[in-house]
């Protein structure tokens, strides 16, 4: 039986006292022993936010790494950085950093394969926009960056990763997927998975689901066989984020 997860993106959003804040309001209410809790924040909170959020059960993640381990990349944040700050995830791949800022499925990878050998979990993203859902091309799009995301990782560590299927049609946009969508592309990732390794590690792996999730979303969509949470970005800046945690309750 597989945990869910459920994290937030707070993307760039939050300087560190209204981080500190933030995580004050939550920490009492997101306490669900049958859910891991995570908190992607921008780099400048990393620190803060690890330091209000000791003694609960929340886990701290960044939302981007580099994938060289230290040098001349002005602007970068290591993973020697972020595990020494007391990280234990970081997103790779979203779909704003791939839009605006010209990841590749290369570089996730890339990226992917340094996280593991520094012992930091991913949040792998993937997701398809508008035209490629109207095209028809969604699955074969997402195997794709599935494949090139998890070449060179092995089976245990694959165990361990976490992915996000995140349509960039739902990001901040609050149209949410149907329950039934989202299932749709969360099994062929599993599939994706089954076909790359084998069945114990496409059960293993824990699947999310991203894109206006939301409090009313969050039950339907978190009851399907292949959905184990999600990466939440707006309503994680939010008292409504425990409510998405308790979503049984
Ligand atoms: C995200 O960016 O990871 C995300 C899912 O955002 P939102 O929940 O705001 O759509």
């Amino acid at each position: 039986m597989r945990k869910k997860i459920i994290a937030g993106n707070w993307k760039m959003n939050k300087t560190p006292s209204e981080a500190v804040a933030l995580v004050e309001l939550l920490k009492p209410l997101v306490n669900n022993p049958d859910v891991d809790v995570v908190f992607c924040v921008p780099a400048i909170d990393i620190i803060p936010v690890i330091e209000a959020a000791k003694g609960s059960n929340i886990g701290v993640g960044a939302e981007n790494m580099y994938y060289e381990e230290s040098g001349a990349y002005t602007g970068e944040i290591s993973p020697d950085m972020l595990t020494d700050a007391g990280c234990s995830y970081v997103i790779l791949g979203h779909s704003e950093r791939r839009g605006y800022f010209a990841e590749t499925n290369e570089s996730v990878n890339k990226k992917v394969l340094k996280a593991f050998e520094h012992g930091l979990i991913p949040i792998i993203c993937c997701g398809e926009s508008l035209e490629q859902r109207e095209q028809g091309i969604t699955i074969d799009w997402i195997r794709q960056q599935v494949k090139i995301a998890f070449l060179g990782v092995s089976a245990d560590q694959t165990k361990t990763a976490i992915i996000a299927y995140e349509p960039i049609w739902a990001i901040g946009t609050g149209k949410t997927a149907t329950a039934d969508q989202a299932e749709e592309v969360c099994k062929a990732i599993r599939s994706c998975i089954g076909e790359i390794y084998d069945q114990e590690t496409a059960d293993a792996i824990r699947i999310q689901y991203g894109g206006s999730v939301n409090a009313k979303t969050a039950p339907e969509l978190f009851a399907m066989p292949d959905i184990d949470g999600g990466l939440v970005g707006g309503a994680a800046l939010k008292a409504e984020f425990a409510d998405i945690v308790n979503y049984k309750k």
